[in-house]
């Protein structure tokens, strides 16, 4: 049984067992910032690891219509931001706010009437090298080249200089050798030279990649001109920021980002995503740099709902990802009652 499968058997348990409904009156929350990255078709070929980055436009709706039901209230951050900052850290109804990483063309092509149906507001965070289209997607990268190729030459230390992946298994078997290897083991600056150097050697644009995936700057330009869209900052090039040694760096890529939008899009970013968001990505020191930064609110990736607490940290604020290995209400209503995470907690504590 792989992760997924096991982790969609455990909010199974707690969703018939009983169990969920009763712990969310404890855990519950004010409510979750729901992380977003694809909204397109499901993917159509069989090899498709990175299918967890992306639900379809009929999940959005129907969870926009799942979280309605229930009473949310539907919010743009900057609202969520307003009501800390006057005190209010326990909304009368709980808040669902939606955000999407990265500045994907499908944002605009398929999520927007999503969101304009419901009149729900939405953050799109943008990394500017993305955007100006020379941001190596390296995890979208690696995927084009395993689906397009019988044979790769990894160029990494430990791995065969030779690995057959024609059949689908075979393409999984090797994602799962590099995938780690190029998250992990390279340095940020290095996983970017080796990702370029492993598209030229088989056949793969990584620039054209980028252009055809993320929104340039006139798509945003447009995109930003809707009433429901607030644009966030999401770093200039998308390092895991806690893995770049030098503190100076961090600031200036949260910095340089807002200036980038402040120059292109005539917009005052205040909001930040850290990229990846994970633990590893984002810590202590980029929570004060975001704070320094004068960031009004920034967002991990770390699984967790609204807590009245977070408006006292607000450059570290959880997520709850529609991820795409899990595109069903039952799964979604058992994570808005908090109980996986507040099990997960005892666990690890
Ligand atoms: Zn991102």
């Amino acid at each position: 049984m792989d992760k997924h499968a096991l982790f969609r058997a455990g909010l199974d348990v707690l969703h018939y067992s009983g169990i969920a409904r009763l712990a969310a009156r404890f855990f519950s929350g004010c409510g979750a910032i729901f992380m977003l990255h694809h909204v397109r078709p499901r993917p159509s070929r069989g090899f498709a690891p990175n299918a967890g980055l992306e639900v379809t436009p009929e999940f959005l709706d129907e969870a926009i219509r799942f979280v309605k039901a229930r009473g949310y209230a539907l919010m743009a951050l900057d609202e969520l931001v307003a009501l800390w900052e006057a005190g209010e850290t326990e909304p009368e109804r709980p808040v669902a706010i939606f955000t999407l990483d990265d500045g994907y063309r499908d944002n605009a092509d398929y999520a927007l009437e999503i969101f304009r149906k419901h009149a729900c507001p939405f953050t799109v965070f943008v990394a500017p090298a993305y955007a100006d289209g020379q941001g190596e997607l390296w995890w979208s990268l690696l995927e084009e080249v395993i689906a397009h190729n019988g044979r790769v030459r990894p160029a990494l230390p430990g791995l065969p200089e030779e690995m057959r992946c024609e059949s689908d298994d075979e393409k999984m078997a090797v994602w799962h050798a590099l995938y780690p290897a190029v998250r992990w083991q390279l340095g940020e600056h290095e996983q970017r030279r080796w990702i370029r150097d492993f598209c030229a050697r088989h056949g793969v644009d990584w620039q054209e990649h980028c252009q055809k995936e993320v929104m340039d700057w006139q798509a945003l330009k447009a995109l930003a001109a809707e009433p429901l869209c607030s644009i966030g900052a999401h770093t200039v090039h998308h390092y895991a920021l806690a893995r770049l040694p030098d503190a100076e760096e961090v600031r200036q890529e949260m910095e340089i980002s807002r200036a980038r939008i402040r120059q292109e899009l005539g917009i005052e970013a205040n909001t930040l995503a850290y990229p990846y968001g994970d633990a590893g990505s984002a810590d202590v020191r980029e929570f004060e740099l975001a704070a320094q930064a004068g960031f009004s609110i920034a967002l991990t990736t770390r699984k967790g709902l609204l807590q009245p607490e977070h408006a006292l940290a607000p450059t570290a604020v959880p997520r709850l990802s529609l991820n795409g290995f899990y595109q069903n209400i039952r799964y979604l209503d058992v994570l808005l009652t908090g109980a996986p995470f507040a099990l997960a907690g005892r666990l690890a504590g």
